[in-house]
């Protein structure tokens, strides 16, 4: 006897046709079904820590979280307002108890940025350090990679070392509209001014790629526009650094206190998520017999180690537990950003692969997974998670605009691409609007290969319908297991 052909081959399919990425979404939101309520940014940023699960080395040291502190804080702080749907579950910090904005709704490329007036006025300041501590987009293409344009009489086009002049803190360059923008005046140019150059280099661009004295003009006088701006934001992040003297004063001991309190809630995190385990319990309160993993091993932690048993939990004062759930999300995203930052810095700007491949998770919404993958500098090949993407159709023009957003965040050039590897979906296998065919316009060396793990699953299928044998093998061992599963005392028998 056998079970039914439909039965065989679901199960199959079950087996094989999610591969890793459906695992790695289902884990990530399993780890807590109270993280995902109240903003599942997270999920991603716990998931590229998996993923890029290089071991952190030594000059990434706890330590270094600490300093990275405030800056995590500060661009916690930058998320505001959800200028659009688009993104939901990504770097959602509140700036107060009614409002949220998604960080990673922010286009990185100078070309494709909506305007800074567009932003709710509350909003704006936060979009704005968001945008100065990531920097200026500087991509650094090879020079032939940069579009020509016909200008007077020649072929002309940007210069990259144009970002190591004296333009190198605010000169940015669109990869998507081959112009230049200015990010100071992005952020703070009047627009109602025609000095400077007008909208040139906020909005509209330049590429007089003859004129590099445009960029001096463009600078001006000690007075000018673009040294006003560059004065607004200097002043604008030193707001930050008002945040830092205020933390000076206070005493030592106080100091002390709170780097034991946030050694202990980082050393607790990074166990967590090396582990892949959830975070949050359903109920945390005092009188709880499981308070979720975070606060329970902290607790454990608290009474095995008398450095810190003194600093933590009930000893520590109530507004400053550094145990929040908003606590943890930032140590997460310190940690995401760390180890995203120690991938980078391993592939150098050198030629990747892109790895791609999307699911619907436990709440029902489409994620997107991204991996690179390179040769590491000892000559392996490494494959890297760096982000899991929610994307609101999965349309090929919509999947590379995330991942051109991504790119750009990060200042990878997309001609950098070498080879693709998706699934045999027609969104990504199309040869005329394929996702793999958008890439290969931007970069002609971009490979494309079939997934080998997908092609696997067609091979067994495409087999077991040809061959009875083989479909009856595999239903028999998935009986096996099933009868021996079910029940302990069989498993004792083995
Ligand atoms: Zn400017």
């Amino acid at each position: 006897m056998s079970l039914p052909r439909e039965y065989y081959l679901n199960l199959v399919e079950f087996r094989l046709q999610r591969c890793i990425i459906y695992s790695i979404i289902r884990f990530t939101n399993n780890k807590s079904c109270r993280d995902s309520h109240e903003g599942s940014m997270d999920r991603g940023g716990c998931t590229a820590i998996i993923g890029g699960s290089s071991p952190p080395r030594s000059q990434y040291s706890v330590k270094k979280y600490f300093t990275q502190v405030p800056k995590s804080t500060l661009a916690s702080q930058s998320n505001s307002q959800s200028n659009k749907k688009e993104n939901t579950n990504h770097s959602e910090v509140s700036l107060d108890s009614s409002q949220k904005f998604d960080l990673s709704s922010l286009k990185f490329d100078p070309g494709e940025r909506t305007s800074i007036l567009s932003y709710h006025p509350n909003h704006r300041d936060v979009i704005r350090r968001a945008y100065l501590l990531n920097g200026p987009c500087q991509p650094r293409l090879l020079v032939q990679e940069y579009p020509q344009t016909y200008i007077f009489g020649s072929m002309r086009r940007f210069n990259h070392e144009w970002f190591d002049d004296i333009y190198h803190d605010w000169l940015e360059y669109s990869v998507s509209k081959d112009v230049v923008y200015c990010l100071y005046c992005y952020l703070f140019k009047d627009h109602n001014t025609n000095q400077g150059g007008g909208e040139t280099f906020s909005t509209i661009g330049f590429k007089s790629w003859n004129k590099k004295g445009g960029l001096d003009k463009h600078i001006g006088l000690p007075n000018s526009i673009h040294n006003q701006s560059k004065k607004k934001c200097q002043d604008l992040l030193q707001q930050r650094r008002s945040i830092q003297f205020a933390f000076e004063r206070q005493s030592n001991q106080l100091k002390h206190e709170y780097y034991m309190r946030l050694s202990a809630s980082v050393d607790v995190v990074r166990l967590l998520i090396s582990r892949g385990f959830a975070f949050r319990g359903h109920d945390e309160s005092k009188s709880s017999l499981s308070r979720g993993n975070f606060l329970e091993i902290l607790s454990w932690y608290a009474k095995k180690c008398d450095k810190i048993h003194d600093y933590v939990l009930k000893h520590a004062p109530i507004n400053d537990q550094m145990t929040s759930p908003t606590i943890q999300k930032d140590i997460v995203s310190a940690c995401k950003i760390e180890t995203v930052k120690v991938i980078l810095e391993e592939l150098n700007g050198d030629y990747f692969a892109l790895l791609v491949d999307e699911s619907f998770d436990v709440s029902r919404k489409e994620q997107m997974a991204i991996i690179l993958r390179y040769i590491g500098r000892m000559g392996f090949v490494m494959e890297r998670l760096i982000v899991i993407v929610h994307v609101e159709d999965t349309s090929a023009s919509s999947l590379k605009e995330a991942i051109f957003n991504l790119l750009a965040q990060h200042s990878l050039s997309p001609s950098s691409v070498r080879g693709q590897c998706y699934d045999g979906a027609s969104n990504m296998q199309g040869e005329i609007n394929g996702h793999k065919m958008l890439i290969r316009r931007e970069s002609k060396s971009a490979h494309s290969i079939h997934c080998f793990a997908h092609q696997l699953q067609l091979t067994l299928v495409g087999v077991s319908k040809k061959c009875v044998e083989v479909g009856k093998l595999v239903v028999l061992i998935s009986n096996i297991f099933n009868v021996l599963g079910s029940s302990f005392k069989r498993m004792d028998n083995l």
